[in-house]
């Protein structure tokens, strides 16, 4: 299983938003959509950086309510691990357990083209042993 099996099913829509935002209209933008983070985007849509709910709490533990009025390019992680859509799933799980993030946005010819969160991970994976187990019985009834 890939990445372009869980965006089959997710669609491509991503929430991006751009680095000059205030860190301010990127927690609205978190606290409307339900969701974990955002990804930084720059001209055609290549991706600069990605903000995540962490990294609102780590700005304000250390700046306080001044961080709100800033750009949320100062707040926001620039070495993003991206991933393609050819990807295994089973590498996107390596990836996010080594670097410890929930989120891996897929990119296409330098261009975003859908995320992949830690949810839809978990989501796919149940799926797939479901199956694999449906699997099983139908074998052990007919055997
Ligand atoms: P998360 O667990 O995804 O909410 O993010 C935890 C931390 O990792 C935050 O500092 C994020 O900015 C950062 N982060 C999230 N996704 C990525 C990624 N794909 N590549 C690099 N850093 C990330």
């Amino acid at each position: 299983m890939t990445v372009k099996t869980i965006l089959s099913t997710k669609g491509n829509n991503v929430v991006t938003i751009e680095p000059t935002a205030t860190l301010e209209q990127a927690i609205a933008m978190l606290a409307q959509h339900r969701i974990g983070a955002l990804v930084v985007t720059g001209a055609e849509r290549c991706v600069i950086g990605i903000l995540s709910e962490r990294d609102v709490v780590r700005a304000m533990w250390t700046r306080g309510a001044a961080a709100f009025k800033e750009p949320l390019s100062q707040t926001m992680t620039r070495e993003v691990v991206i991933c393609v859509e050819t990807d295994a799933i089973n590498d996107i799980m390596e990836r996010m357990s080594d670097g410890r993030f929930r989120h891996i946005p897929v990119v296409a010819q330098n261009r975003l083209v859908g995320i992949v969160s830690i949810g839809d991970v978990v989501k796919q994976r149940l799926s797939e042993m479901q199956s694999e187990s449906e699997a099983l019985r139908d074998y052990i009834q007919t055997a």
